[in-house]
């Protein structure tokens, strides 16, 4: 027992542990990451990034069916790469516990959609355990797997970015010894052949039956009045804050599926209901529904008052509550300074940033004059920005190579697929295979920047498969990796096999390697060499601050260049950019500094 300053993440991985968790899997994402990432510190559990969000699944499934109790974490996003496993998972139940943690971003800070996945939980007939600060997510993922292991029914624990990384204390209690598995065949419940699955049927909607009657336990009934507030996630951080005196209110821990008896009992001579939920109107519904079977005719707002789209704020709540209660709400004064925009930028030093520029004019050399640069999901999605505009779509993680099969065939014009390291093992290897299957004339463009970058340099599998072997074993006949750093290289690799591809009508792969200027400051000590412009010799022509972009290159007077010797971090991609040889290295490299970056 104790208290620790915690981040929601690392008070859910607490929790994880304090339930006698044996097994974790995730694949990284924002804001989900921080949960394996503590869990890796656990040397008698076992705890795995895995290659993607479906594999991560299974592994925390195959683990609960024997048993064991496991953890699997991503997110939201992550849970649709899932979803084929989650709904098996749901048919069958499980021998020990498993929960399924899937972060949300609401305003989409750094997603490419804000879907609720608690709908999910109403599809797969899994029940959705919601915290509302990190005290609530420690406590209900303890409290989750408990309820896993009593209902034998995996258990989804869904967070939001306010959650998952707002840090405050926290009351813990004793670590748990794992819980592992032991070797039991039952094929008549876990191989879903059509009989079997319609036997687990019929068990899956006992079990559901149970789940409903169970939940009532994470829900709490507060205050009293004839107004009613039913509120869950941070929902209930901000109602909370904002309500006093004579108002219910209904805290849900577990927001699907409601449990009839409480709701009933929650609006006993209540006159007027508020849903307060972020996102999509799931307790209102249900909450409709059991109101309507009741017969009880009875106001609810909820979306009428609750914004249903991005994150909720003290604000947006306040607003709601107060026209619900007929008060007035005093808004928070806009600051009257205004913080200048700030569109996110690739880190000085960052290979992406070479390999747009190199990419551009290779495919032009290479005689590709237009094309579409179907694009993907990882740090190097900012080529979208000007002035690289490189990504003409990014809808999902591996998303490149289908759509740009789509496009082809579609208009015949040859596109340009570019895809990360990570992303290519995670999604990216099916795509490829059916480029080569249907004999897809593509330049696929892998940007191998050796980890899984955009998440805070989480492993890569590239640091132990080769990609160019992987293209080649999936039968890919033109593969070559350069060094974007080198212009001249990666432009005659690039314009070489876009002529490539255009005569042979086939897919041809060639990888961009050089490591993440992050990952090689964090393995590098020592004073690092710094760019510098020869003022003489700067025209001010300005490519290297208006087409190359390092955040470390500024204009000067004369419109000549100036270097921000805090931001350079001496990487040198600078210097080949530059046409008259104004910019060069000053300083020594520290050891070991080439072999990192090249590694
Ligand atoms: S590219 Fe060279 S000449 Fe042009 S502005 Fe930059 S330093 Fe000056
Ligand atoms: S060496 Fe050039 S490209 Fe590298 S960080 Fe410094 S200014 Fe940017």
């Amino acid at each position: 027992m104790g208290r620790l300053l915690l981040l929601g993440n690392e008070s859910i991985a607490r929790g994880a542990l304090e339930a006698g968790l044996a097994v974790a899997a995730g694949y990284p994402g924002t804001p989900s990451t921080e949960v394996i990432e503590t869990l890796m510190k656990e040397k008698d559990r076992y705890v795995e990034w895995s290659v993607n969000e479906k594999v991560a699944f299974e592994t925390a499934y195959g683990a609960a069916i024997s048993g064991a109790y496991s953890l699997v974490s991503m997110k939201h996003v992550g849970l649709n790469v899932a979803s084929d496993a989650l709904m098996s998972s749901s048919y069958t139940g499980v021998e020990g516990a498993m929960v399924i943690f899937s972060a949300g971003d609401p305003s989409m800070w750094s997603s490419q959609n804000e879907q609720d996945n608690r709908y999910y939980g109403l599809m797969a007939l899994i029940p959705v355990f919601e915290p509302f600060d990190p005290q609530s997510a420690h406590d209900l993922t303890v409290k989750a797997f408990e309820f896993s292991t009593k209902v034998k029914h995996p258990v989804l624990l869904v967070s939001n970015t306010r959650v998952n990384h707002s840090r405050t204390w926290v009351d813990v209690g004793e670590l748990k010894p794992p819980v592992w598995g032991k070797l039991v065949k039952k094929p008549q419940v876990y191989s879903l052949v059509p009989a079997i699955a319609r036997g687990n049927r019929e068990k899956q909607l006992k079990r559901w039956e149970l789940i409903t009657e169970g939940v009532k336990e994470f829900n709490t009934i507060e205050g009293d009045g004839r107004k009613l507030i039913v509120t869950a996630g941070v929902g209930y951080a901000y109602v909370k804050e904002l309500v006093e005196g004579d108002v219910r209110i209904l805290r849900l821990g577990v927001s699907v599926p409601l449990n009839r008896e409480q709701v009933l009992k929650a609006v006993e001579g209540v006159e007027e209901i508020l849903v307060v939920e972020e996102l999509e109107p799931i307790v209102e519904t249900q909450l409709k529904n059991i109101l309507f079977d009741e017969g009880i005719r009875v106001k609810v707002h909820g979306k009428d008052y609750v914004p249903r789209v991005g994150e909720l704020t003290f604000e947006k709540v306040g607003k709601a509550v107060s026209k619900f209660l007929g008060l007035p709400f005093v808004e928070v004064k806009e600051p009257e300074v205004k913080i200048p925009d700030r569109p996110p930028a690739l880190c000085p030093g960052c290979p992406h940033r070479s390999s747009f520029v190199d990419l551009k004019r290779g495919v032009v050399k290479g005689g590709l004059n237009t094309t579409f640069f179907s694009g993907d999901i990882g740090c190097y999605s900012l080529g979208v920005l000007p002035p690289f505009n490189s990504q003409d779509s990014l809808t999902e993680m591996g998303s490149s190579l289908g759509i740009a099969n789509g496009i082809f065939r579609a208009t015949n014009t040859v596109p340009v697929a570019v895809i990360g390291d990570s992303t290519f093992f995670h999604n990216g290897l099916s795509g490829l295979a059916n480029a080569v299957y249907n004999n897809l004339p593509v330049l696929v463009v892998v940007l191998d920047n050796r980890v899984t970058a955009m998440t805070g340099q989480n492993p890569s599998p590239s640091r132990e498969i080769e990609i160019e072997d992987v293209a080649k074993g999936l039968g890919v006949e033109f593969v070559k990796a350069f060094d974007p750093f080198n212009v001249k290289e990666s432009i005659d690799v690039i314009s070489e096999a876009t002529r490539w591809v255009k005569e042979n009508k086939k897919p041809a792969v060639v990888v961009a390697k050089r490591a993440c200027a992050l990952d090689v400051l964090d393995k590098v000590d020592g004073e690092l060499p710094i760019a510098v412009v020869d003022e003489k010799k700067c025209t001010g022509c300005s490519i290297c601050y208006d087409f190359f972009t390092c955040p470390a290159i500024t204009v000067g007077k004369d419109k000549k260049a100036v270097i921000d010797q805090v931001l350079c971090i001496g990487c040198g991609a600078c210097v080949p950019v530059c046409p008259y040889n104004a910019i060069s290295l000053k300083g020594d490299v520290p050891k070991g500094w080439d072999e990192v970056w090249l590694s």
